[in-house]
């Protein structure tokens, strides 16, 4: 991820705040438009402080599900041939090639795991070579209608532009209150497991618990390659405020039965943060020309909605 800093200028066609998997890939998409647009970016990211690291710094970064939802489903399979577009084209993304095994289906799907902050990472780095201007360490604070633009206030001055995308994440709702999805909090376990055996034979488990889902993988972290087990619903959680160790009560709920070699695992570290809880692209348009959107698993379709967001943005006024 880039750190540089420019000054803001006043004036763009497009602002947008916030430069997670939505933000990015829209600022990324919004460079193929011809004639060129003037695009901003601002983004508030901090290193190691939970109020300020992204929500997708702590995914799990995968791709490719077989949904039911045929709108899912090509949001999934557009991301994931872009992905491999640019695996391709041998960018790094720390992927990892892997097969669902939906244990309910018995279904087994090819898929893909990729690091989301080196995914962001390159879609941001592919905006700013394409134009776009960018500003890190930038929060924004309010965004207000002005004289046939739209003012956006942010803690290093303020930006003009005809077109606004908010893409706060589960902190959209803070500046655009119209836009108010349910958020839910989700978290993965980093287990302190021997992975040199599992490498070879452990597909990316999706274990249906309750009413949800229990994800059980392989992830590249810092560390190395670490067994993630991620929970969606199986342990509800509604306190935000931080990470909360809900391990044990997880293995109760019958993921330890199914794979009870989980119970020897110690759990390394917990990463967590709040999500929206639709999966499918969420768009509020309080203003004309001001957007503010969201999307659960936002990683895994950031290609299908970068693009849909770049037509609206540069489109004609609804
Ligand atoms: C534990 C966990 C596991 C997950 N696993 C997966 C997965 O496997 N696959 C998948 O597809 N998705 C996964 N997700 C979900 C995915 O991370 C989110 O859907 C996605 O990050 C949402 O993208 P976003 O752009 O809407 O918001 P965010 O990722 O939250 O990005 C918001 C951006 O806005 C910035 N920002 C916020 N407030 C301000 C402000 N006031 N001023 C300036 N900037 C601000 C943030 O710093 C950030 O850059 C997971 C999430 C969690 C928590």
């Amino acid at each position: 991820m880039t750190t540089e800093s420019t000054p803001l200028s006043g004036d763009a066609d497009v602002a947008i705040c916030g430069s997670g998997p939505i933000g990015a890939a829209t600022a990324c998409f919004l460079t193929r438009h011809r004639p060129a647009l003037r695009v901003t970016l601002v983004t508030d990211e901090r290193s190691d402080d939970p109020e300020h690291l992204a929500t997708y710094r702590y995914s799990g970064g995968s791709i490719r599900w077989a949904w039911d939802d045929p709108v899912k489903r090509e949001m999934t399979e557009e991301t994931a041939r872009f992905v491999r577009e640019l695996l391709a084209d041998g960018v790094e993304l720390d992927a990892l090639e892997n097969t669902y095994h939906l244990l309910h289906t018995g279904e087994l799907i090819p898929a893909l795991n990729v690091s989301a902050a080196r995914l962001v990472g390159h879609l941001v780095d592919t905006a700013r070579a394409g134009g776009v201007s960018w500003h890190p360490g930038t929060t924004v604070t309010a965004v207000r209608p002005g004289q046939g633009v739209h003012v956006v206030e942010t803690s290093r001055g303020t930006v003009r532009a005809r077109r606004v995308l908010v893409a706060l994440g589960a902190r959209t709702p803070r500046v655009v209150p119209e836009h108010d999805p349910e958020v839910e909090k989700r978290q993965l376990f980093v287990l302190d497991l021997p992975v040199g055996e599992l490498r070879e034979r452990l597909p990316h488990t999706i274990v249906p618990v309750g009413k949800g889902f229990a994800y059980v993988f392989l992830k590249r972290t810092e560390g190395g390659t670490r067994v993630v087990v991620g929970q969606e619903d199986v342990v509800e959680d509604h306190d935000t405020s931080g990470p909360v160790d809900h391990w044990d009560e997880l293995l109760d709920s019958g993921v330890g039965d199914v794979l009870p070699w989980l119970r020897d695992a110690r759990v390394e570290r917990i990463l967590w943060g709040s999500d929206a809880g639709h999966k499918t692209l969420a768009v509020t348009e309080p203003a004309p020309g001001l957007l503010a959107a969201s999307c659960g698993s936002a990683v895994r379709s950031a290609a299908w909605i970068g693009r849909r967001l770049a037509e609206r943005l540069a489109g004609p006024l609804g």
